[in-house]
């Protein structure tokens, strides 16, 4: 894996990893679509994974429709399962997941996790370890929208207690509730 180019900028691209199932509670989409608003208010550009259905496409829908551009990565071994959304601003298809976790990574200035399932942890925790390794310097934000991350969260802390962790846990990624703090947040980066 190359490296990633470190952030030197001030944010404009945003990298969003969530769910894609299309099985959740309407309260998680609600989520999606009140992200994909708001950073289409505040003026970021979205980068995520290209799907059309679950929390990935209801952000995506909701950011097109405030004008936001939204970029779509999706690497064709998935583009079945996955049906790539059809009305994005781009859309590329990568060789694999590889390719395309590096493309996204590469798109964006800051990533932000909203509650998600494995594939959101791995998204997550690929750009997480290779923020510890000094491979990006990008932000990190977890959305820990109705305490969703809680567990997540209390395990890394752990970590960070037991020194298992290899850089200062305060560097590696923040956690917010509410997505005005996050924009907040990533708007004064
Ligand atoms: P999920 O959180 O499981 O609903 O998946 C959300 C997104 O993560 C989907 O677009 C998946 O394609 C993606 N994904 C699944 N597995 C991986 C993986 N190993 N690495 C990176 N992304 C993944």
């Amino acid at each position: 894996m190359g490296n990633i180019p470190l952030a030197n900028k001030p944010v404009q691209n945003v990298c969003v990893f969530c769910s894609a199932s299309s099985h959740l509670d309407t309260r998680y989409y609600d989520l999606a679509e009140a992200t994909g608003e708001a950073f289409a208010q505040r003026g970021f550009r979205i980068v995520y994974g290209g799907a059309q259905g679950g929390m990935m496409g209801r952000m995506a829908d909701a950011a097109l429709k405030n004008n936001a551009e939204v970029i779509g990565v999706l690497p064709k071994i998935l583009s079945d399962r996955e049906r790539a959304h059809k009305t994005l601003t781009t859309l590329h298809l990568t060789e694999d997941m590889h390719t395309r976790q590096k493309k996204m990574a590469e798109l964006s200035d800051a990533f932000v996790i909203l509650p998600g399932g494995l594939g959101t942890l791995a998204e997550f925790f690929e750009v997480l370890t290779w923020r510890q390794i000094n491979l990006h310097d990008k932000p990190i934000y977890v959305l820990n929208a109705f305490g969703f991350w809680d567990g997540l969260i209390e395990t890394i802390n752990q970590m960070n207690q037991e020194r298992f962790l290899h850089a200062p846990y305060e560097t590696l990624f923040k956690t917010c509730k509410e997505i005005d703090d996050l924009c907040d947040f990533l708007s004064a980066q």
